[in-house]
């Protein structure tokens, strides 16, 4: 008999935000496919009885291709196995959750989704920063940054956001921030606009970065920002205080 696939999303990375429904969900597995995002909390409870592979590093350091990740799911499904794919935050939101829900459908195989907490808005919460705000905010559009933005065609409609009101999120844009930041200012942002930079939202070594469009890209190379980090534009970023942080960060 074909086994079942479930798409499931392990939150931003702290124990507690990991639904019940996933965690009953992990603790039933037969094969877990995980990459480094959940972070070393979740990754910790994968329990003894499932076999787990590490997709983020298949075979060698190097990272498993998409297609191959998506092979293995159905040979696992195909194999009467009880499979979950755990995904950092929510598997629907720039996680390519949606493409392995197609792969599978197109073999037939039954996919469930088990939804998580999403880094793009709890990351931010966390220090006190609310991606919408009455006063504030009153729309928000979440973004990838891993997109070169200088391709020739872009997805994305950069001119369009610059115009935006509310908040912005990106995800992934760690390394592009130099360049996102620019194009937002060609675009016709106002370079004073607030940014904010969370780096490791809810780990330990968790940096939170606050600066403007114009100085954000020299302060990010000066101190170094890596991924995995969610970068906030807009008014709400005046709400974080240095130290709101604290408690989650240190559990
Ligand atoms: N599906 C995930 C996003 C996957 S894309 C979700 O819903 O959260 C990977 C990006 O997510 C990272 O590059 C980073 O921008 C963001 N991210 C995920 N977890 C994070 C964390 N704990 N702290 C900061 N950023 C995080």
């Amino acid at each position: 008999m074909t086994g079942k696939v479930f798409l499931v999303g392990s939150g931003p990375g702290n124990l507690e935000l990991l639904t019940m429904k996933a965690r009953e969900v992990i603790n039933s597995a037969d094969v877990i496919l995980y990459d480094q995002l959940p972070g070393e909390k979740v990754l910790s409870i994968l329990p003894d009885s499932a076999e787990k592979i590490d997709v983020g590093k298949y075979g060698g350091c190097h990272t498993m291709e998409q297609v191959d990740i998506e092979t293995l799911l159905v040979r696992e499904a195909k194999a009467g196995k009880k499979v979950v794919r755990l995904k950092g935050g929510d598997p629907f939101v720039f996680g390519r959750g949606g493409e392995e829900m197609e792969t599978l459908r197109e073999h037939g195989i039954v996919v469930e989704m088990v939804p998580g907490v999403t880094s793009g808005i709890a990351v931010p919460e966390c220090v006190g920063i609310p991606v919408t705000h009455r006063s504030w905010a009153s729309q928000v559009t979440f973004v990838t940054g891993h997109e070169d933005p200088e391709r020739e065609v872009s997805l994305i409609d950069w001119e369009w956001l610059a115009k935006s009101q509310g908040t912005i999120v990106i995800y992934m844009g760690a390394k592009n921030l130099q360049v996102i930041t620019e194009l937002l200012i060609k675009s016709g942002k106002v370079p004073e606009t607030k940014i904010a930079v969370i780096e490791r939202g809810f780990r330990k070594d968790q940096r939170v970065t606050c600066g403007t469009l114009a100085d954000i890209g020299e302060t990010a190379t000066r101190i170094g920002v890596k991924p995995p980090a969610i970068i906030v534009i807009g008014e709400v970023v005046n709400l974080y205080r240095d130290g709101s942080e604290g408690a989650w960060a240190q559990r």
